[in-house]
């Protein structure tokens, strides 16, 4: 009797690309798309399945949007049903100051998509650029040359030998728990002072509305009009009261936050189906990470994080990812340090301000304050992005002008060795 085929594992169609990029959501397909757009060869491996979705909420910011605009991704993110958000309400206790996202601008306003949708049509940009893309395959280490200088990934499949595949440059876009920081041993920069606790899930919403953001003394929480005429409702604490007050059980101890800052609020979450799920996020310190050596590079979240707060990582993400591209394509060492000077001014702003909210340090007195630091570096973040040319496209038939090791390191050694590093994951 004919037995089941045994279903093959997806493998990487060659042997070598220019880049890979170990993780596929917003910041790895952000990248492989800019790149496959300008002609080069690239592979982005994913362990989680296409389109799934993240332990993340999504209001974008801004410098989000326009990087989405750019990109000609705005218009295909409606399409799918994202709701435009026209208004931003900040609720200070019992004060409500509500501002217009729209007039005086190119962008039509905000957006808040769901990850299944957002990270889906950045995975489905790179691949119509002719990036590879492979879900539900993990990379479990890097290799190195002799001189250390990291010359690509490896992948394990359980009952198979690690499969090798080279790259001139390997990039880490996978999250927090990077994988490639950890191999490269990439130096920490910077630790953040504090973090918070966000606990969110979905109640249906009317349309139109737009964006909430609520504060009272030491708690805070968010409503976020997304996708499927559903709204995320966060209720976000500080890490030690979330380790008090949500071990017994989360449902009710939200509940408490978001009666405590808006009865109004309450109710909309109430709506929620009873078997709802809710996602729970304990919170990290911030930090950032050098972002480049010899061979390797990190973007996103894997370099760069901050608290859920200010919902900016997404912002930081996709722009991180086009400098990063910039500065593969310019190849030289300069075009890197360059693109972590301005990545570490950038970055450094947005842990200054994104601690001195995620603290709970504030007063309903002072919290706008912090709120309007916060909307000035956005606007310079904005200004310097709307000003930057795409990453350059390579010339017909010319070499692509990827990273290039110094002299001595140019062409791998016939004998690759194991990551020189000694950092395991
Ligand atoms: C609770 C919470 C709420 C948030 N809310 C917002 C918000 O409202 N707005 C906002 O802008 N930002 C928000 N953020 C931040 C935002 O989620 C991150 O900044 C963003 O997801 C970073 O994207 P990334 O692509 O760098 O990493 P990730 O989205 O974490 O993606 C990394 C990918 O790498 C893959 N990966 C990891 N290791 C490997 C491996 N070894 N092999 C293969 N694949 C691997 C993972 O499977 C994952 O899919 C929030 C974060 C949290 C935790």
């Amino acid at each position: 009797m004919a037995s089941n085929p045994i279903p093959l594992m997806a493998a990487p169609r060659r042997g070598h690309y220019d880049a890979i990029i170990v993780g596929a959501r917003c910041a790895g397909a952000a990248t492989a798309m800019l790149l496959a757009r300008a002609g080069l060869e690239v592979l982005a491996i994913d362990r989680k399945p296409y389109g799934s979705d993240t332990l993340s909420t999504h209001a974008l910011m801004r410098p989000a949007v326009l990087q989405l605009w750019r990109w000609g991704l705005l218009e295909p993110l409606l399409e799918a049903g994202t709701p435009l958000v026209e208004t931003t309400t900040f609720h200070y206790g019992e004060e409500e100051i509500t501002i217009p996202l729209v007039s005086g601008s190119d962008l039509p306003g905000l957006i808040a998509p769901r990850r299944t949708v957002l990270d889906r049509i950045l995975v489905d940009a790179a691949r119509k650029a002719g990036a590879e893309i492979l879900h539900e395959m993990a990379v479990s280490d890097l290799f190195a040359d002799t001189h250390g200088r990291v010359r690509g990934i490896e992948i394990r499949a359980a009952g198979r030998a690690a499969l090798r595949v080279s790259a001139d440059i390997v990039i880490g876009a996978d999250g927090i728990g990077s994988l490639v920081a950890k191999c490269v041993d990439a130096q920490l920069l910077r630790r953040g002072a504090v973090s918070a606790a966000h606990v969110y899930g979905y109640a249906p919403v009317e349309p139109g509305e737009g964006y909430h953001w609520y504060f009272r003394d030491g708690i805070a929480g968010s409503f976020i009009p997304t996708n499927d005429g559903l709204a995320c409702i966060v209720a976000s604490v500080p890490t030690g009261l979330f380790d008090q007050r949500f071990r017994l059980g989360h449902a009710r101890a939200r509940m408490d936050v978001l009666e405590a800052l808006s009865p109004a609020l309450a109710a909309q979450a109430a709506r929620a189906p009873k078997d709802a799920r809710l996602q729970a996020f304990r919170g990290v310190l911030g930090y950032i990470r050098q972002a480049h050596g010899p061979g390797w590079a990190l973007v996103g979240d894997a370099g760069f994080f901050r608290d859920p707060i200010t919902s900016h990582g997404i912002s930081d993400a996709l722009r991180d990812a086009e400098s990063l591209a910039r500065a593969i394509l310019g190849g030289s060492d300069a075009a890197f340090a360059v693109w972590q000077q301005h990545r570490d001014l950038i970055a450094n702003q947005i842990l200054d301000i994104t601690d001195a909210v995620a603290g709970f340090d504030w007063t309903l007195d002072d919290i706008g304050e912090r709120h309007r630091r916060f909307s000035a570096v956005l606007k310079a973040e904005v200004q310097a992005l709307a000003g930057q040319p795409m990453p350059a496209r390579r010339a017909a038939k010319s070499k692509p002008a990827t990273y290039r090791a110094p002299a001595n390191q140019d062409k791998p050694p016939a004998d690759l060795s194991r990551n020189r590093t000694g950092a395991r994951p």
